[in-house]
């Protein structure tokens, strides 16, 4: 079974000596550990204070920030406020994605920490932060507080559910091999810790390639012709109405039916779209001819034409035509004419 998916949103604030490719090692390195239990973490958005000035507001010294964890009770401090401020600044970020602030800086004012997992409450919301400074680089400590992260109740408790937690430090393990253990050394995890993590409201699946997702816009016209000897032929050309439709792994088939008359014919369309894994699409056409008596249409059924075609992926405006004929006539010429032009693209919003 494909793992469990976390969106990690990074923000780097101004500091010298930190690649982006550090950060991609940190996220491997977690998931790597995570895998344990059926986890891993995805970079879902990544800003500079280039891609976001504002990030250039949260610049922390070397030993600076003295606060880890909630910071609902924590006393007003200048740096307090503006940490508080940079974990409220989270773009693109959802609620069930975790921010990571990679911040300038090699510790914490204890000289010791160089990491830590704070949970806030916005607006009845909850929201996740981890804040890691220069010194947590290459080491497994993001893989650590992402633990707190996925330990969080919906009480808002975060203790670790390991037999072997901390009387002390309830959130933490007195196990040196195990991940929660302060510092950390090892990278185990139990099976209690997994049963939780599984729980948190920040798993998503695994979403399959965005490529998968089409989103098939069809425009047309349906003429039908209502042959009526000696009399004038009655016709007419109906502009269809703009549709779309969305076909994916989840929704294999979507179908638009619609019907139109003159005088005494009735075309009814069934248009059935099924969606394939390399992206194109089958378009199966069924056209119904009803020829009624009297100026009446009837529930007779005098003509029926199926069709398939294939609409390539991001295939554009691609012309699709079908007809259907009035069989119980000798002189034919009672008939639905329809013209589609179908637009295979990837779906915007799948
Ligand atoms: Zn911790």
């Amino acid at each position: 079974m494909a793992n469990k998916i976390v969106n990690l949103c990074i923000y780097f604030t101004p500091r010298d000596g930190v690649e982006s490719i550090d950060i991609e090692n940190d996220v491997k390195r977690a998931s790597l550990i995570w895998n344990q239990c059926g986890i891993e973490f995805k970079v879902k958005k990544k800003f500079t204070s280039i891609d976001l000035p504002d990030l250039a507001n949260f610049s922390f010294a070397d030993k600076e920030i003295t606060h880890c964890g909630d910071l609902t009770n924590a006393p007003n401090t200048a740096v307090n406020i503006r940490l508080e401020k940079m974990l409220a600044f989270r773009p693109e970020c959802d609620e069930t994605d975790v921010a990571v602030y990679y911040v300038s800086g090699k510790t914490f004012s204890d000289g010791t920490t160089t990491s830590c997992f704070y949970p806030q409450q916005v607006a009845g919301k909850k929201l996740f932060s981890i804040v890691l400074t220069t010194g947590a680089i290459n080491t497994d400590y993001l893989a650590h507080e992402l633990g707190h992260a996925l330990f969080v109740r919906p009480n808002g408790n975060y203790d670790d559910p390991d037999p072997k937690r901390d009387p002390a430090d309830k959130i933490h393990n007195t196990d040196q091999c195990y991940l929660m253990h302060v510092p950390v050394g090892g990278i185990k995890i139990t099976q209690p810790q997994c049963v939780l993590a599984n729980k948190s409201t920040l798993l998503k699946e695994p979403m399959p390639p965005a490529d998968l997702f089409r989103l098939i816009k069809i425009d047309g016209t349906l003429f039908i012709n209502d042959y009526d000897w000696p009399d004038d032929d009655d016709s007419k050309t109906f502009v269809l109405p703009h549709k779309e439709l969305k076909v994916n792994p989840f929704n294999i088939v979507n179908t638009w039916e619609f019907t139109h008359v003159v005088d005494e014919v009735r075309v009814k369309v069934i248009l059935e779209f099924c969606w394939s894994m390399n992206s194109s699409i089958t378009l199966n056409s069924f056209l119904f001819l009803y020829e009624g008596v009297n100026g009446k249409t009837t529930d007779d059924l005098d003509g029926l034409q199926l069709s398939t075609d294939i609409i390539p992926k991001d295939a554009q405006n691609f012309a699709v035509e079908s007809n259907v004929i009035n069989v119980e006539e000798d002189e034919v010429d009672d008939i639905g004419y329809l013209e589609l032009f179908i637009s295979n693209d990837i779906d915007p919003n799948p």
